[in-house]
């Protein structure tokens, strides 16, 4: 490809060319829930069969006469389970008649966002009502949850910060019921870019981050962190080197914390500008989601990564649920906290 491109996911109308039929939409989702070719959803039988359904005009309570797509299934050949299936069964695409490629447009217009984009947006980019894009925006950010993973270690940058809130007219700045969001930083290395994970606290004191860096932080990482009493206690923990802020002390040799105040600065303009204001009911979907989008920023599949999370993650209720084991599902599969 001649010249240097920077965005992080395709390009909108890349996406648009290639999801343009439900036949290609289905095709990617099927590759990404089933790599190694599709197996009974019921039995995890290797042989099934496909079979499409045609769409069908559906006439909505509105009057409304909207043509539903071609549905593409599969069908069980083990004579004990016949089981029909489609690859979005069970999966965030499949409670909703939304054709697939609005769910490739969203998640292409998600990845590109660096400073991440309202349903508003969405409904004028796409076109469709506010409540479709509310609930794209909503799932696609959910398969952007990356969850705890492995113990950050090197140098290791740590800060609190706090987003939104309400501004005061009379004093000219911000009130102080501003939520508390914390950071942990993993400097990158010649091999791999930093990493971030941050997370909304129900206060920034010790009982909510101690075990947050515990959790997240290998006792062997060189930590930085700035002069706050809040990590005092780190001297104990792990290597932990002081950059003194007050003191109008930024950087100390390869002492700083500039690295997490990088991502506070994407986080605090991307929610300003794009979102206005944030509920702190779903503060940490929106973080999840700028999270995502920077540990993601060098990864040329970020969009497969999206789609996987959207088929994959949900699939795994879908086995818990079909096991009849109904007490093991997550309680996360409601999300009660829509306004519809
Ligand atoms: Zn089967």
């Amino acid at each position: 490809m001649a010249g240097k491109t920077h965005r992080i996911g395709p390009s909108i109308i890349d996406t648009a060319r290639v999801f343009a039929s439900e036949e290609n939409c289905h095709t990617y989702l099927e590759a990404a829930r089933w790599p190694n070719g599709v197996t009974c959803l019921q039995c995890g039988h290797s042989k099934v069969s496909k079979f499409t359904v045609k769409g069908q005009v559906r006439q909505y309570a509105n009057g409304e006469v909207k043509p539903t797509p071609d549905r593409f299934m599969y069908q069980c050949l083990n004579a004990e389970c016949k089981y029909q299936f489609a690859a979005t069964t069970g999966t965030l695409f499949s409670d909703t008649h939304l054709p697939l490629n609005k769910w490739m447009m969203a998640v292409a217009l998600m990845c590109n966002a660096k400073k991440g984009i309202s349903a508003k947006q969405m409904e004028r980019d796409m076109g469709v009502s506010y409540k479709t894009a509310w609930y794209l925006n909503h799932r696609i950010r959910k398969a952007m949850d990356e969850g705890v993973g492995d113990l950050f270690t090197g140098v290791v940058e740590i800060d609190e910060t706090y987003i939104g809130g309400k501004f005061d007219e009379r004093r000219k700045r911000q009130k102080y019921d501003k939520p508390p969001v914390f950071g942990i930083l993993e400097r990158g290395t010649e091999d791999k870019p930093s990493r971030i994970r941050a997370s909304h606290i129900k206060a920034a004191n010790h009982y909510f981050i101690g075990p947050k860096i515990k959790g997240q932080v290998s006792p062997e990482a060189k930590v930085m962190t700035d002069e706050s009493r809040l990590y005092e206690a780190l001297d104990k923990f792990c290597d932990h080197e002081i950059v003194n802020h007050s003191g109008k002390e930024w950087v100390r040799g390869d002492v700083s914390t500039q690295g997490v105040d990088g991502f506070w600065s994407l986080l605090k303009r991307g929610i300003i500008g794009s979102f206005h204001k944030v509920s702190v009911k779903h503060l940490d979907r929106y973080i999840g989601e700028f999270q995502f989008r920077f540990n993601n920023r060098e990864e040329q599949e970020i969009f497969a990564a999206v789609i996987i999370g959207l088929v994959i993650k949900t699939a795994l209720r879908y086995k818990a649920l079909t096991a009849k084991t109904a007490n093991s599902l997550p309680s996360e599969i409601e999300f009660s906290d829509e306004p519809f």
